[in-house]
């Protein structure tokens, strides 16, 4: 069988990560299976053509490296297709419905009956009915059950009745979305319906149409939804729940697309880094578990990082720069610069795997870009005794009139400034560090004050020794 499936997303502004696993899930499989990946915008409800909206899923997919394969321009690159411009085979379908008695005009809006009163006009159903303005189509409930075998959940059995003569075309002449999605799916010879399982009530309903027009129907795999830490289904209110903010804090789209592929389905193996290729070989439906799957931001930045170690030095310093330039840390036009290329390069290597998206570079590294570190109050008790403060304004002066400037020098600067006023090189070394970074952990002290460089070392130190007056004077 050729495998052709589809991704059918409304274009609401917002790419919800749950939708962008199902998008994952589809082409995986169409990938695996040598099958045929369709990109279907299912756009009837909206009242005009949202263009961004559209942009933001194609801008999604295409960032995390999923490519579609047909669409309307027999030319290509292929467009979407889109259901607003397909009315008319809506329209033909379902007068073929009416025709054969599977579905009725509906005068109960037209004639101005409260929404709650009950339907009779399955009874005014005449011969020679077809679509017209105003009126709005219902199927004829055929009773019985609906059943099917979905891939991830199993036989499942519905009562019909319970839907009712559903609405299939809106008085509008705009088509719902179980009608149109089937005739899309019929149309577009989709032989696998791969979606999130908020839509198995939708089923029975769509296997009712299947039935009444004859159709083969195609096979449905209903993925698990996604919850957030709490055990609640994702939402914004977890923080990032659209992929968009992902792309933006500067995750890598291999790393994301490898997180997602796990949300709802186990590899065989323990193996979890699985770059594109081997998620597309190794991809199989059955292997979709039931249960939710439960997204852990830990788990995709610790797998990030995975792919950050692959990187050439050259993109890494990339990432930074993006990061920086779109936190308002850095003009864009001092990248070119090779002094500031060599710089971020310093800066990368020295944070080390402390950097494991592009937006902690402005997390861990903003201070290196700044004129000034602000120091929380709460890390005040660094500069509070007397022989530290000693220490600190000598390392100060020392590193102001430095004659070399390696981590060598500075070390013995460090050490020296230490042990003239009588203390360890510890209290020392976390004073300098608090003082220049305003944080108490990050790299090598001795590269974090050789990248500081030495005026600016000296200048923060003193800063801080003002800021913070001694223990003694505060009593
Ligand atoms: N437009 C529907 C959605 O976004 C498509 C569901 C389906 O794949 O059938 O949920």
């Amino acid at each position: 069988m050729n495998v052709r499936v589809r991704f059918a997303p409304s274009p609401t502004g917002y790419m919800h990560v749950g939708n962008v696993r199902t998008a994952l899930f589809n082409w995986l499989f169409a990938r695996g299976q040598g099958g045929v990946f369709i990109l279907r915008i299912e756009d009837t409800d909206q009242q005009r053509h949202v263009e961004e909206a559209v942009e933001v899923i194609t801008d999604g997919l295409t960032w995390i490296g999923m490519d579609w394969d047909e669409g309307p321009d027999i030319e290509g690159p292929y467009g979407p297709y889109f259901q607003s411009e397909r009315l008319d085979l809506y329209h033909e379908h379902v007068d073929r419905l009416i025709a054969d008695g599977g579905a009725y005009l509906c005068y109960c809006e037209a004639e101005g009956a409260a929404p709650e009163s009950e339907c009779h006009c399955r009874e005014r159903h005449a011969a020679g009915d077809s679509l017209s303005p105003g009126l709005a189509v219902r199927l004829v409930n055929p009773g019985g059950r609906s059943e099917f075998d979905d891939i991830v959940g199993g036989h499942l059995s519905f009562e019909n009745e319970q839907f009712g003569d559903y609405i299939l075309v809106k008085s509008d002449g705009t088509p719902t979305y179980n009608f149109a999605n089937v005739v899309d799916d019929n149309a577009m010879r989709v032989t696998h319906v791969i979606r999130g399982d908020d839509h198995v009530s939708n089923t029975p309903r769509q296997l009712m149409l299947y039935e009444k027009f004859g159709y083969e129907r195609p096979k449905f795999a209903h993925l698990p939804q996604i919850l957030g830490p709490d055990g609640a289904r994702l939402s914004k209110r977890h923080g990032a729940a659209s992929l968009t903010e992902y792309r933006d804090q500067g995750f890598l789209p291999e790393a994301f697309m490898n997180y997602l592929a796990l949300l709802g389905w186990s590899p065989q193996g323990e193996r979890e880094f699985m770059p594109p290729e081997e998620l597309v070989a190794q991809f199989h439906l059955e292997d979709v578990r039931k249960s939710p799957a439960q997204f852990h931001i830990e788990k995709l930045v610790s797998l990030n990082s995975m792919y950050m170690e692959t990187l050439e030095p050259g993109e890494k310093r990339r990432l930074a720069s993006d990061a920086l330039v779109k936190a308002g840390i850095l003009d864009a036009e001092s990248l070119g610069d090779p002094e500031m290329e060599s710089y971020l390069d310093d800066i990368v290597e020295a944070l080390g795997n402390r950097f494991r998206y592009g937006a902690q570079i402005v997390e861990f590294g903003a201070h290196f870009f700044a004129d000034e570190v602000t120091i929380p109050v709460d890390l005040a008790s660094y500069f509070a005794e007397d022989d530290v403060r000693c220490a600190l304004a000598a390392a100060a002066e020392s590193f102001e009139n430095a004659p070399e400037w390696t981590e060598d020098a500075i070390e013995s600067i460090v050490r020296g400034s230490a042990s003239e006023a009588g203390l360890k090189a510890a209290p020392l070394i976390h004073g300098i560090r608090v003082a220049l970074s305003g944080m108490t952990a990050g790299p090598s002290l001795f590269t974090l004050v050789r990248l500081v460089g030495p005026a600016r070392s000296a200048d923060r130190i003193r800063r801080a020794l003002e800021t913070f007056p001694a223990a003694a004077e505060r009593k």
